[in-house]
């Protein structure tokens, strides 16, 4: 039984050091996913910002909060502003692009 126990908590012991290595590790992919892709909904320009809770953000470049999430159209190929949580409740097809139809997607290329 002590053995078991003994067994258990050295198992649970290298997994939190794995789990520490691997947090020290991938510190680039942790900065990464705390930035967000936004469409300034004043000048239409999309631009990568730090992750917030609220938004509009703040534009660094224009000291306005008027960034909103964006989402990338792959057909288009650039980035198009999120509908409001409202606006994607009500209609079904609101994170899908206006003009082509395609779905919306979180990942695409960055812009600069
Ligand atoms: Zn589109």
């Amino acid at each position: 039984m002590n053995g078991t126990l003994g067994s258990c908590l050295l198992a649970v012991c290298v997994l939190g050091i794995n789990l520490m290595g691997c947090g020290r590790s991938t510190d680039v992919a942790t900065d990464k996913a705390s930035q967000t892709v936004y469409v300034d909904s004043k000048t239409m320009q999309a631009m990568v910002g730090p992750t917030v809770a609220e938004t509009p953000a703040l534009n660094p470049k224009t000291g306005e909060r008027t960034l909103m999430p964006a989402l990338y159209c792959p057909t288009c190929r650039r980035w198009h502003l999120v509908p409001s949580p409202d606006q994607i409740n009500r209609l079904p097809g609101a994170t899908k692009c206006h003009t082509t139809g395609a779905a919306l997607t979180a990942d695409g290329p960055w812009p600069e």
